[in-house]
């Protein structure tokens, strides 16, 4: 039995695929984008968030306590007279995750399905494809960086009735940049997707001076061509709130692009290789 870490689960949700789904948020990502916006998605264990009203510093959550679930954590979770802390991320097992999921069946047989997102869910293989298995015949979309390797890649997408999957940048180089990585594994990823009947959506998040420029973006859609599996392609501007949530789970946002200058969002290079392309 497979057990894994998430942090959270968002019911009624609409922007991760089609119709009305479940999303699970895997814990841990290997990668570092310089724009993510989820910052609590990012560790592969459970931490303590702090957020709401302000500190005092009365030092109270650093006393020891006998509570079970802040053992972990070296703080009192529950001491907090502002009620700022609040652990993020827990680990579950897949079989009851599940379950839990499958209470709305019906409804999510007949109205979309169950979205696996991140952080990245390929970095946790077993539990994902446990889970995978376990929520059958429930409409499965699985979200990810595609920053994995082949034979897990290969496996989590044979089980998924729709693949999201970013394209940061074309370019090895400036992929390492920006994410503390480069491309190779997710274009080898990609690649092999494309010769399937996988149904498919590639993600460019368009970061401002990073990769919205024509030459990238057509060479996204010259990677992209003549691919039926390939549903669209959707372009999500940068979201200039992406560092909001850093200071509450201890780290610092630090960019490093211009976050002021809008993004070049260009749908032309994709819409000349016959790629339908969306703007998020
Ligand atoms: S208990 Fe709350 S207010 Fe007091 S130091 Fe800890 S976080 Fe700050
Ligand atoms: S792949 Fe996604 S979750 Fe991972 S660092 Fe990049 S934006 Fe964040």
């Amino acid at each position: 039995m497979a057990s894994g870490v998430i942090f959270d689960i968002k019911e009624m949700s609409v922007n991760d695929g089609p119709g009305i789904r479940t999303t699970v948020f895997f814990k841990g990502c290997p990668l570092r984008c310089r724009w993510c916006h989820n910052p609590e998605g990012l560790s592969f264990e459970p931490e303590i968030k702090e957020s709401g009203l302000p500190c005092l510093g009365c030092g109270l959550c650093r006393q020891p306590c006998g509570h079970e679930d802040c053992r972990p954590f070296g703080r009192c979770l529950h001491i907090c007279p502002q009620g700022r802390l609040k652990q993020v991320g827990e680990r579950v097992e897949a079989s009851a995750l599940a379950d839990r999921i499958k209470r709305q069946a019906d409804f999510l047989l007949a109205n979309g399905g169950v979205t696996l997102s991140g952080g990245e869910p390929l970095a946790q293989p077993d539990f994902l494809i446990e889970l995978e298995r376990s929520l059958k015949p429930l409409h499965l979309a699985l979200e990810t960086s595609g920053q994995a390797p082949l034979p897990v890649f290969q496996a989590a997408c044979a089980l998924a009735d729709l693949v999201m999957i970013d394209i940061k940048h074309m370019d090895p180089g400036q992929h390492k940049r920006w994410t503390g990585a480069d491309n190779r594994r997710i274009l080898a990823n990609i690649a092999w997707l494309k010769a399937r009947d996988i149904p498919f959506i590639v993600r460019v998040p368009l970061i401002p001076g990073v990769n919205d420029s024509q030459e990238n973006l057509a060479a996204t859609a010259a990677f992209l061509a003549d691919v039926p599996a390939l549903r669209h392609v959707e372009l999500l501007p940068y979201n200039t709130l992406a560092g909001s949530k850093y200071a509450s789970v201890g780290r610092t946002y630090d960019p490093g692009f211009d976050e002021t200058r809008p993004p070049n969002i260009d749908c032309t290079p994709f819409a000349a290789r016959g790629i339908c392309c969306q703007v998020l």
